[in-house]
């Protein structure tokens, strides 16, 4: 156990604990506002083909192109050919968690596109190499000390600096990617229907220039952000910054519906909006499932996950992690391969009480386990330990055969894996069965 990384996160999410209740005051009635929000999605999600045509048809009547991506090689190849026609050499981006699923900036790698993370969270984390920890906040493990030793090793600076001088290397450095970018990528909080915009929320500025410094825009979404109306962002924007950093509002807030205009003077000359599936229609086509593409990317659910707090955003092993990556992997990739990402829950719950959007996680996390049994994706041993459980509580006689010590070898000879990383279960030498016979035998 690494003592002193378990201690930095709970470090963070202590800070972060210590200003949320702040934020919610805000909200005369909390729950309702929630319960709007989830209604919102709900409406959303119901009429996803018809809002998005709506988004499409209004946002291209300004000069946007909208690209369909079915899946991530779709939308990496229209990505690639954006670049190729722009004569690409260099693109800032700021923080996406769609980008990281689709692994956009080693893709881009390949093919010869430096790709500079712009939000100073996720610049850290490119730096050292390292996925995003955590949905919201992609550093949140690395204490500033690691920070410094970092930056002094990458970019040859005093390993003693303070926070905010390291603030300003990084805005140095940043400043100059931005001049000499030719693409700017970013990804969108939300899709609003009705005026066919996108919404961008960050602390930074860094999504603001990003979408507006390089003359060339693309902005790569998941089709299940989108919200009804442009009235929604009055809850959604505050919504997500209470839930997601403590704020009232967060710093920056941008709503863009198109590449520059004749009369502007400034923003992009392209804009490309790619509308990403990547397995997102197939959640949709599931009634129970349906209800996780509400999610609005808070990241309260990680925060207040037991699980999470114990073992670190990258054990998960996906992009999405916490509950709500644990929920929506095995159906976005592979039940069959991730299934093990839902059975990583005590159930507690307390992600679906603090979820901004009232989405039953741990209901969905159980509903995950039941579709991978139901579909026989247990394995050998899960079966076998299950068989053999049913048969001893339908024959009492049968658990009598077998004193403590043999249930012990049995049971932790079955269920080898369960006992290997949890500790051995061990049998009393007589059931209470046994016991309650031989008193009243007395
Ligand atoms: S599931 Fe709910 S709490 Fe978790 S990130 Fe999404 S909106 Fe936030």
């Amino acid at each position: 156990m690494d003592r002193a990384h378990r201690k930095t996160i709970n470090f963070n999410i202590g800070k972060y604990n210590a200003v949320v209740p702040q934020g919610k005051t805000q909200f005369a009635e909390l729950t309702i506002a929630r319960e709007r929000a989830k209604n919102a999605k709900w409406r959303a999600l119901e009429n996803l083909d018809a809002m998005l045509e709506t988004f499409e048809a209004t946002i291209t009547s300004r000069g946007a192109k909208v690209e369909w991506a079915e899946n991530a090689e779709q939308a990496l190849s229209i990505v690639q050919k954006i670049c190729e026609e722009k004569q690409c050499k260099s693109l800032v981006k700021s923080k996406s968690m769609v980008t990281e699923e689709i692994h956009l900036n080693a893709f881009l790698e390949r093919h010869g596109i430096e790709s500079v993370e712009t939000d100073l969270g996720e610049y850290i984390q490119q730096l050292d190499g390292e996925p995003p920890y955590h949905i919201v906040t992609p550093a949140m493990h690395k204490s500033k000390e690691d920070i410094a030793k970092l930056f002094a090793e990458k970019l040859g600076t005093d390993p003693n600096l303070t926070p905010e001088q390291l603030t300003l290397v990084a805005r140095d450095v940043l400043r100059e990617k931005y001049r000499k970018a030719e693409v700017g990528v970013t990804g969108a909080n939300f899709i609003i229907a009705d005026i066919g915009g996108i919404a961008v929320t960050e602390n930074e500025g860094n999504g603001r220039l990003s979408c507006s410094m390089p003359s060339t825009h693309i902005v790569i979404v998941g089709i299940e952000k989108v919200i009804p109306s442009m009235a929604d962002l009055a809850l959604f924007w505050p919504l997500l910054a209470t839930f997601g950093t403590g704020q009232k509002i967060t710093s920056y807030n941008t709503i863009i519906t198109g590449p520059r205009q004749p009369n502007e003077t400034d923003g992009p000359v392209d804009m490309y909006v790619i509308l990403l599936d990547n397995g997102r229609t197939k959640i949709l086509a599931d009634e129970k499932q349906r209800e996780s593409l509400y999610c609005i990317r808070c990241g309260a659910c990680l925060n207040a996950c037991p699980v999470y707090k114990n073992i670190g955003g990258h054990t998960y092993g996906s992009t999405y992690s916490g509950p709500i990556g644990s929920v929506i992997t095995p159906n976005l990739k592979d039940l069959g391969e991730w299934k093990h990402l839902s059975h990583a829950s005590s159930l507690c719950g307390n992600c679906t009480e603090v979820c901004a959007v009232k989405i039953n996680l741990h209901e969905l996390l159980l509903d995950n386990r039941h579709t991978a049994a139901e579909e026989g994706m247990a394995p050998f041993s899960e079966k076998m330990a299950w068989k053999m459980w049913k048969i001893a509580m339908l024959k009492r006689g049968w658990m009598n055969i077998a004193n403590g010590g043999l249930k012990t070898r049995m049971v932790n000879l079955v269920g080898k894996s369960w006992s290997e990383s949890r500790g051995k279960l061990v049998f009393p030498a007589k059931s209470f069965n046994q016991q309650w016979k031989e008193k009243n035998s007395k």
